[in-house]
C-alpha cells in the first residue's frame, strides 16, 4: 500500500519531494524557473570555480530540472538570475542529497558560499529545514548567476525552484499544514489500532500498526523531517536509517497482508511466498549494514518492487476466491494507486496542477489507512459475532443435551408406571445415606404384594399396572406420615418417600431410632396398608407384607440391606403380622446361620440350654399364679434372644426336640417348686410346627400321665398369628391336646389379625394381650379402648386374661381398674433361672405385693 508510494519515491524520483510537489498558493508567487546548464567535473577549490565558468563543456538541461539517477559523479550546475532584487530563496525539495555547494556571483565575483547536504549535521543548514533552502539577496543593476555544486550516492536529482522569500514562507506554511493533517490521520490510526491491539492482543493489529509506522517514518525520513527532529547532528544515522526504511516498511506490510487476509487459510502458496518475501526484507535490513549504499538502495528497490507487485495482486485475487477481507484490501490499494496515478500524471505533466493532485498520494494513503482501519473494526466486530452465535449454538447445545441427559438420568431412576424412584434410585440413597450419616440407625424396609398375581390371573395385565399405581399412591400417602421417614429424592417441587423396586414390591427408609419411639405409629401405619383397594368397585386386598433390616446391626451395606429385608418380608413372620425384622438366624441364606444351626443342635444334645421363668400375677388375689418357661442359651459367647433360637429351631426341624426338651425341663423345675412348696402352673410355648407333628398330642399327653403331679398344671402357649397358616390342623390338635386335660393359652393376642370368630372355636382358656397394646395404655386412650375391649370381650367369651408386657406400677394400677385378670412382665421381674426365682417369691412375699399394688 504505502510501498506504492515508496515505489514511486524510489523509482519515479520522489514525487513526494518533487517541485510541484508542495502546495502552491499561485504559480506567480514562485520566481521564473531559471535556464540551467550543467557540467560532470570533480568538486573545485573556491578560487578555481570562477576559473570552470569558462569551460566550454557546459551543456543546457533538456529537462526543467537535472535528474541523472544513480551517478556517484558531482555534477555542476549554474542557471542566471533574470529576476527582480529582493530577498530570495533557493529550494532543492530533494533532502538525500549529500554535499551540495552553493555559489553566489555577483558580476562574475563570488559574492556568497554555502556548504549543506545530509552527510553534514543539521545545524550548518542556512535555514532550518528539511528540505535544502538557501536564502539570497538581488540588489538592483547587478548581473547574478548561481553555481550549484552536488555530489551524492542514490539517486541523483536536483529539484531546484527560486522562491520569494516571503511567497516560499507562505507556500511552505501552508504545506506544513496540510503534511500536519496527514501525518495526523496516520498517527491517530496508529494509536487507535495501537489500544485496540493493547486490548485484544490480536497480532493484526500489531502488524497494522508497525506497517503504518514504519510508513509514516519512511515518508517523514524521505522528507528529512527525522534528520531534523530526531537526530540532526548525526548525518551517518540518517543515512543508515534511509536505508533501513524501506525493507522494514517492506516487512511489515508482508507482515501485515498475511494476517489481514489470513493468508495461511485462505491461500497457503501465497503466504508461502510472502514469508520468502518477509524473510527477504530481514536479509535487506541486515544488508544495510554491510552493502554499500547505492547497491543497498537498489536491492531495497528491487525487494520493495516484487513485494509491492506481489500485494496489489492478492487483494482482486482473493477478492474473487471470496476471502472476506479481501474487498477492503483491494479497494484500499486501489484508493492509494488512484491517488498515486494521479501525483503521478501530474508529475508527468498529463493532468494539471490543483489540490487532487498535488496530494492525491497522501490522501489515497490516508483513505486508505482509514479504511483498513474500518475494516479491522469491523472484522472485530464480524468476529465477536460470530464468536457470540457460536457460544450461543453451543450453550443451546449445551443446554439441549443436559435436558436430554436429565431425562435419560430421570428413566434410568424411575419406575415408568408408578413413577417412583425406581430400584437403583433407591440404592443410591442408601448408599448415600450410610456414607453422609454412618452414626444413626436405619430401618430399610419392602413392601411386598403377595396377592398380585393372582389378580393379574383373574383381571389382567393392564388392570394390575392400574392398581399397582393407585397402590402406589396409597402407600407413599401412608408411609409418608410415619415417624422418621427419610425423603428417598428430594426435589424443589416435591419430596418421595417411596421407591418401586419391582413391580410388586415398594421400598421406604426409615430413621429407626424415630421410630421404634413410636411403635404405634408402625402398627396404625400397617393397617392402613393392609386395607384392600377399592378398584372398579371391588375391595382387592392386595395382601401386602413388609421385610425390614436395619443399618448397621443387621448389615453394613446397601445391597445386603435390601436383601435381608426381601428375606424378612418373606418370612412366616410377616406373612402373620403384616411386619417383620430380619432376624440373621432365619436367614437360611447367611452363613453364620449355618454353625449357629449344628451349634443348637449340639447345645440341645449337651443340655447346654435353659429355662428362666417369669411370674405370672393374679390381679384380684395379689398372688402369683403361675410362672412361664422362657428358653435360654446361657454359655453362648453372642447371646442369642429366645425367639431367634426358636426360629433356627423351627426352620430346621430342631423345634421338635427342643420343644419336647422344653417340656421335659419344666416338669423337672415344676417338681423342684413343688418340693420348695410352690405348686405353680408353668407355662409353656408351643410353636405351630409342633402342632402339625402327628404325634405331639400323644407325646404331651404320655408326659403328662407318666407324671401325674403335673396332670393340668402345664399350660401351653400358642400364638394367635400361628394357627392362621394351617388352622384346621391347629384346631384338630388343640383339641385333642385340651381333651387330654391340658389347658391352652393363646399368646400375643391383639398383634395379628386372626378373625375372632376362629379364636372362639380354639379350646383355650386363657388370652395374652400383647406386648404392643399394652406398653402405651397409660399415655394412649386409644390403646386402652382397645385392651378395655379385648378385656371385656374376652371375659364375655370366658377366658382369664392376661396382660404381657407390664413395665410399671401405672400400667399394672390400670390393667387392675380395667379388670384385667393377670398381669406379668419386668414390672414383677424378668425371666430368672429356677435359683433366682426361688429367692424372688420366697422374697416377694405376698403381702409385699399387695403392698405394692395398694
Ligand atoms: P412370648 O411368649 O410373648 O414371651 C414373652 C417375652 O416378653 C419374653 O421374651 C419375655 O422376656 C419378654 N418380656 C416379659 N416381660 C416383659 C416386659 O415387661 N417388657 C418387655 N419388653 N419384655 C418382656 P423372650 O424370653 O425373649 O422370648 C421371646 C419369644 O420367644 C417368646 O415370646 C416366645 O414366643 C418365644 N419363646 C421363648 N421361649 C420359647 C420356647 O421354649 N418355645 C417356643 N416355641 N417359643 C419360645
Ligand atoms: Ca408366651
Ligand atoms: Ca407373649
Amino acid at each position: 500500500m504505502r510501498h506504492i508510494a515508496l515505489i514511486f519515491a524510489l523509482i519515479g524520483g520522489f514525487i513526494l519531494m518533487a517541485p510541484g510537489a508542495h502546495a502552491e498558493p499561485s504559480a506567480s508567487s514562485r520566481l521564473p524557473q531559471p535556464s540551467i546548464a550543467f557540467l560532470k567535473a570533480p568538486p573545485a577549490n573556491i578560487d578555481a570555480v570562477p576559473g570552470l565558468l569558462d569551460r566550454p563543456d557546459w551543456q543546457p538541461l533538456a529537462e526543467e530540472t537535472p535528474n541523472f539517477g544513480y551517478v556517484t559523479d558531482n555534477y555542476w550546475y549554474r542557471m542566471p538570475l533574470e529576476s527582480s532584487p529582493g530577498n530570495q530563496v533557493l529550494e532543492i525539495s530533494y533532502p538525500q542529497l549529500d554535499y551540495v555547494r552553493f555559489y553566489l556571483l555577483a558580476d562574475g565575483e563570488i559574492v556568497q558560499t554555502v556548504v549543506t547536504g545530509d552527510h553534514l549535521p543539521f545545524s550548518e543548514r542556512p535555514l532550518y529545514h528539511p528540505s535544502f533552502l538557501i536564502p539570497y539577496t538581488v540588489e538592483p543593476n547587478v548581473e547574478y548567476e548561481i553555481l550549484l555544486s552536488v555530489k551524492t550516492s542514490g539517486a541523483h536529482q536536483v529539484p531546484i525552484r527560486l522562491w520569494q522569500q516571503n511567497a516560499l514562507f507562505d507556500a511552505l506554511t501552508t504545506e506544513d499544514r496540510l503534511h500536519s493533517l496527514y501525518y495526523g490521520i496516520l498517527i491517530t490510526t496508529i494509536f487507535f489500532n495501537l489500544f485496540i491491539f493493547l486490548a485484544l492482543r490480536e497480532a493484526t493489529y500489531l502488524y497494522y500498526v508497525l506497517s503504518t509506522f514504519s510508513y509514516l517514518f519512511l515518508m517523514a525520513t524521505l522528507r528529512g523531517v527525522t534528520f531534523q527532529v530526531f537526530w540532526p547532528d548525526n548525518p551517518w544515522l540518517q543515512n543508515q536509517v534511509m536505508l533501513m526504511v524501506v525493507p522494514f516498511a517492506v516487512l511489515f506490510a508482508l507482515l501485515f497482508a498475511r494476517s489481514f487476509l489470513r493468508l495461511w487459510e485462505a491461500a497457503p502458496r501465497t503466504d508461502l511466498l510472502l514469508q520468502f518475501l518477509s524473510g527477504v526484507s530481514l536479509l535487506a535490513i541486515l544488508g544495510t549494514f554491510v552493502l554499500e549504499f547505492n547497491t543497498s538502495i537498489k536491492s531495497s528497490v528491487a525487494l520493495a518492487l516484487s513485494a509491492f507487485l506481489v500485494l496489489i495482486i492478492i487483494g482482486p485475487l482473493q477478492w474473487i476466491r471470496r476471502n472476506p477481507q479481501a474487498g477492503f484490501y483491494t479497494i484500499a490499494w486501489g484508493l492509494l494507486i488512484i491517488g498515486t496515478m494521479l501525483t503521478a500524471s501530474n508529475k508527468y505533466g498529463l493532468l494539471p496542477t490543483n489540490w487532487l493532485t498535488t496530494y492525491g498520494m497522501q490522501v489515497g494513503s490516508a483513505l486508505e489507512a482509514i479504511l483498513l482501519t474500518i475494516a479491522l473494526a469491523k472484522r472485530l466486530y464480524n468476529e465477536r459475532e460470530d464468536r457470540l452465535h457460536a457460544r450461543e449454538a453451543e450453550l443451546r447445545a449445551m443446554a439441549a443435551r443436559r435436558s436430554a441427559e436429565l431425562r435419560m438420568m430421570d428413566q434410568a431412576l424411575h419406575n415408568p408406571l408408578t413413577g417412583l424412584p425406581n430400584r437403583t434410585c433407591f440404592e443410591m440413597m442408601i448408599n448415600d445415606l450410610i456414607a453422609r450419616v454412618p452414626d444413626r440407625r436405619y430401618a430399610i424396609a419392602v413392601i411386598h404384594l403377595n396377592n398380585l398375581q393372582s389378580i393379574t390371573k383373574t383381571l389382567g395385565h393392564r388392570n394390575t399396572d392400574r392398581l399397582i399405581e393407585l397402590a402406589a399412591t396409597r402407600y407413599h400417602s401412608v408411609v409418608r406420615e410415619i415417624p422418621g421417614i427419610l425423603a428417598i429424592e428430594e426435589t424443589d417441587q416435591r419430596s418421595v418417600y417411596l421407591a418401586s423396586l419391582e413391580p410388586a414390591t415398594f421400598g421406604f427408609v426409615v430413621d429407626a431410632d424415630q421410630i421404634s419411639a413410636a411403635p404405634r405409629a408402625i402398627v396404625i401405619g400397617l393397617e392402613e396398608l393392609r386395607e384392600p383397594i377399592d378398584y372398579l368397585g371391588m375391595q382387592l386386598p392386595l395382601d401386602p407384607q413388609i421385610g425390614t433390616a436395619i443399618f448397621p446391626d443387621h448389615a453394613q451395606d446397601t445391597n445386603s440391606l435390601i436383601r435381608r429385608a426381601h428375606i424378612a418380608q418373606d418370612s412366616d413372620e410377616a406373612r402373620d403380622r403384616g411386619l417383620a425384622y430380619y432376624q440373621p438366624t432365619r436367614d437360611s441364606y447367611s452363613a453364620d446361620r449355618l454353625t449357629l444351626v449344628s451349634e443348637l443342635r449340639q447345645a440341645l444334645q449337651n443340655e447346654e440350654l435353659a429355662l428362666h421363668l417369669q411370674p405370672k400375677l393374679s390381679l384380684a388375689s395379689h398372688t402369683v399364679v403361675g410362672l412361664e418357661a422362657l428358653i435360654r442359651w446361657p454359655r453362648r459367647k453372642s447371646p442369642i434372644p429366645a425367639d431367634e433360637i426358636v426360629a433356627i429351631a423351627e426352620q430346621t426341624g430342631l423345634i421338635r426336640p427342643l420343644t419336647r426338651w422344653v417340656l421335659e425341663q419344666s416338669l423337672e423345675l415344676r417338681a423342684r417348686l413343688l418340693d420348695r412348696g410352690w405348686p405353680l402352673s408353668v407355662s409353656v410355648n408351643i410353636s405351630p410346627n409342633n402342632l402339625r407333628e402327628p404325634d405331639f398330642p400323644d407325646f404331651v399327653q404320655r408326659l403328662m400321665n407318666n407324671h401325674h403331679r403335673h396332670r393340668g398344671a402345664i399350660t401351653l402357649e400358642v400364638t394367635e398369628t400361628s394357627m392362621m397358616q394351617d388352622p384346621a390342623n391347629s384346631l384338630k390338635a388343640l383339641n385333642s391336646l385340651h381333651s387330654a386335660g391340658i389347658p391352652v393359652s393363646i399368646d400375643d393376642f391383639g398383634s395379628g389379625y386372626s378373625s375372632l370368630s376362629y379364636i372362639k372355636q380354639l379350646p383355650a382358656s386363657e388370652i395374652k394381650i400383647d406386648r404392643s397394646l399394652i406398653t402405651d395404655i397409660t399415655t394412649q386412650p386409644g390403646d386402652r379402648v382397645i385392651v378395655q375391649t379385648t378385656i371385656d370381650m374376652c371375659h364375655s367369651l370366658g377366658y382369664t386374661v392376661v396382660a404381657e408386657g407390664v413395665e410399671d406400677e401405672e400400667t399394672a394400677d390400670l390393667l387392675k381398674t380395667m379388670g384385667c385378670d393377670m398381669i406379668q412382665g419386668y414390672w414383677l421381674t424378668p425371666p430368672l433361672p429356677i435359683d433366682e426365682m426361688l429367692v424372688w417369691l420366697s422374697s416377694h412375699t405376698m403381702s409385699a405385693i399387695s403392698r405394692k399394688l395398694g
